[in-house]
């Protein structure tokens, strides 16, 4: 295997951050979140999960699409410009795999959403392994691996004994984009291989096809009493992804169309004209919250939209837990 060393690492960091935008977990007062660094010494190294996931950098929480002003000669249209090139360094196999998620319905499905594409395109994902899995992570139920390198450009797994005495990584290349950006990070080849890391017990998860027999149980009725509709379980959410767009009046009398983050769980979110919904009650919006991400989505699109991250279970306020439903739902009867 190819190992760096800490110092090594750092070093790297420290010149892709002059070269380019360095995305990385960085403490934000009592919260651990990616964010710009303008280097290494502002990385955290050792945490468990972040507080949120990327998806702000793919899809951002409010994006102004176009903006339309009123001058002398006439009506104009302006389309802000996009991103620069960037790397994200430090994503959990979780937060990389729920990237793949969005790829399915924004990439690879017509039409392509030209502002994620660009994202992606200009953006270099560097994988950093979990050393174990935090209180509410349940990714092995949904097959990934603590150190599973498929969905980042180069994986970088911590090694500790004989292979890096003084602390260090190794470095696995996974596409082109990731060994585009090698340059430059000291490498040594060493005999073996990155360790495995334990996984807890698995979580029961049912196919896609069985969740039909379950939409009717009064089980959802009764997990709704304890729902607020806060919607904090969508925006945390890294494979949550609907969105509204809306055009404002500015202050100075332009106009300005946002697209921004919508929530399933909002009483509003599928009210139609003539005011319509066909989701009127909390238990029917938290039914499709479980419904999309194990049942719609696999179905039209491909993968599951959870990754097992757990943050929805430790953001709720009052405690409704994915892990627990999954484990519900397996055993209710087909109504
Ligand atoms: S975070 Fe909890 S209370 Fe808030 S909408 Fe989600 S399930 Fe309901
Ligand atoms: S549903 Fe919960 S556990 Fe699954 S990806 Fe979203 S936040 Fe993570």
């Amino acid at each position: 295997m190819n190992v760096t060393t800490r110092a090594d690492l750092t070093a790297w960091l420290d010149r892709l951050a002059e070269r380019l935008t360095l995305i990385a977990p960085t403490a934000v007062e009592d919260q651990l979140l990616y964010q710009p660094v303008d280097g290494s010494s502002e990385i955290t190294f050792d945490f468990v999960k972040t507080d949120l996931p990327v998806k702000e950098y793919f899809l951002p929480a409010t994006h102004a699409l176009l903006s339309i002003e009123r001058g002398k000669e006439g009506i104009r249209l302006e389309e802000p410009t996009l991103e620069e090139e960037r790397v994200i360094f430090g994503l959990r196999p979780c937060d990389a795999r729920a990237i793949r998620v969005l790829d399915a319905l924004f990439l690879e499905e017509e039409p392509v959403d030209p502002y994620y594409a660009e994202r992606r395109e200009k953006t270099t994902l560097v994988g950093l392994a979990c050393q174990e899995m935090g209180d509410e992570c349940f990714c092995n139920s949904l097959g990934l691996e603590l150190d599973d390198p498929s969905d980042v450009d180069l994986m970088l797994t911590e090694i500790t004994g004989r292979e890096a005495p003084e602390g260090g990584y190794a470095v696995r290349v996974v596409t082109e984009k990731g060994k585009a950006i090698l340059s430059g990070l000291m490498l040594e080849e060493v005999a073996g291989s990155p360790p495995k890391l334990a996984f807890r017990g698995q979580t029961p998860i049912l196919e896609a096809e069985a969740w039909p027999e379950h939409f009717d149980d009064a089980y959802w009725a009764r997990l709704a009493d304890r729902c607020l509709s806060c919607r904090v379980c969508t925006y945390v959410c890294p494979t949550c992804r609907c969105f509204d767009v809306r055009d404002y009046e500015t202050q100075s009398g332009d106009f300005e169309r946002l697209r921004a983050w919508d929530s399933c769980m909002a009483e509003g979110y599928r009210r139609i004209a003539g005011g319509h919904n066909p989701r009127p009650t909390k238990a029917e919006r938290l039914r499709n919250r479980f419904y999309c991400k194990f049942c719609y989505y696999p179905r039209d699109f491909g993968p599951v939209a959870c990754v097992g991250c757990g943050r929805c279970i430790a953001k709720c306020p009052v405690n409704v837990d994915i892990v627990e439903i999954l484990e519900d739902v397996a055993t209710l009867e087909r109504v």
